[in-house]
């Protein structure tokens, strides 16, 4: 069978579980050919199928995320690799850092940037590719997952630090310092949430869950946001999207004015937070 029929067949059989049949069928056959799915389509239609593709097809009939996989995630275009002690970095959380770019537009670079509940490292690493000379640090709880962002800090951004930490425990900030721009994707996810079987069967709990309305983490980590910026400083935490009015109750019960965007598909996504009342630097106001 040549890679074009294979390609067929296979989309044919993900479609049942997958709504992006397709793609995963491409992305599944470019790594079973190691070359890059630009390359599967301009070269490679009329080769033989690989050995081990059938293989990659079965497991992704059982909602195995194709990132997990192939071991590799893309994030605001940098190459990521990815484990099951990992969340997969999705598309939604670029808008924290586009809206970070947008923050410190016509203004000083963030000196000093943290990422709390790195996973991969995606925001941190994302961050420095903005801001290359800024001191990076990340906090995981996890080794393993810290493991998986240290080796993407090797490839992308050697100079980055990351600790393992844990913001439920006293003392984890210690000697940290204060940071101009503060990250953070914590679990935000309510125990009994219905999630895709690909989620909850294999991304880890620890990354997606905090307590029965998924607010656990932030009533945790917002009231500690103060102590860890700067003056001019700005935190961006992730949420999911009815939460914007709950995480900023708690942002402005820690004494941080507080500000929503939304993500590309319109929904509230990101809250950001600063100990100044004038959020975003001086530009726009405070709340909305
Ligand atoms: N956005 C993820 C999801 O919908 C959740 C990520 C998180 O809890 N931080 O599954």
């Amino acid at each position: 069978m040549k890679v074009a029929e294979a390609l067929r067949a296979a989309a044919d059989r993900l479609s049942a579980t997958s709504d992006t049949a397709r793609l995963d069928a491409e992305v599944l056959m470019a790594h079973a050919l190691g070359c890059s799915r630009t390359d599967l389509l301009l070269r490679h239609m009329a080769a033989a199928v690989p050995d081990g593709f059938d293989a990659l097809v079965e497991r992704r009939t059982g909602h195995e995320p194709v990132a997990y996989i192939t071991g590799t995630a893309e994030f605001y275009g940098i190459e990521l690799a990815v484990s099951p002690a990992v969340l997969i970095p999705r598309g939604d959380t670029e808008t924290l850092i586009e809206a970070a770019r947008e923050a410190f537009a016509g203004e000083a670079p963030p000196e000093r940037i943290l990422d709390l509940g790195t996973g991969s490292g995606a925001l941190l690493l994302a961050a420095l590719s903005l801001w290359p000379d800024a001191e990076g640090i990340a906090i995981e709880r996890s080794p393993e997952a810290s493991a998986v962002a240290k080796a993407n800090a090797r490839r992308h951004a050697p100079s980055a630090r990351i600790l393992e930490g844990d913001w439920t425990q006293t003392d984890w900030a210690q000697g940290l310092g204060r940071f101009d721009l503060v990250l953070s994707n914590p679990p935000y996810v309510e125990e009994h949430a219905n999630l895709d079987a690909s989620v909850r069967q294999y991304e880890p709990a620890s990354a997606l869950f905090s307590g029965l309305d998924g607010l656990d983490d932030y009533r945790i980590l917002v009231p500690q946001l103060p102590a860890l910026l700067t003056a001019r400083g700005i935190a961006l935490v992730e949420i999911g999207w009815t939460q914007a009015d709950a995480v900023t109750d708690i942002a402005r019960g820690a004494g941080m004015s507080a500000r929503v965007h939304c993500d590309l598909a319109g929904r509230k996504r990101a809250v950001e937070m600063a100990v100044s009342a004038n959020i975003s630097l001086g530009k726009g106001p405070a709340d909305h």
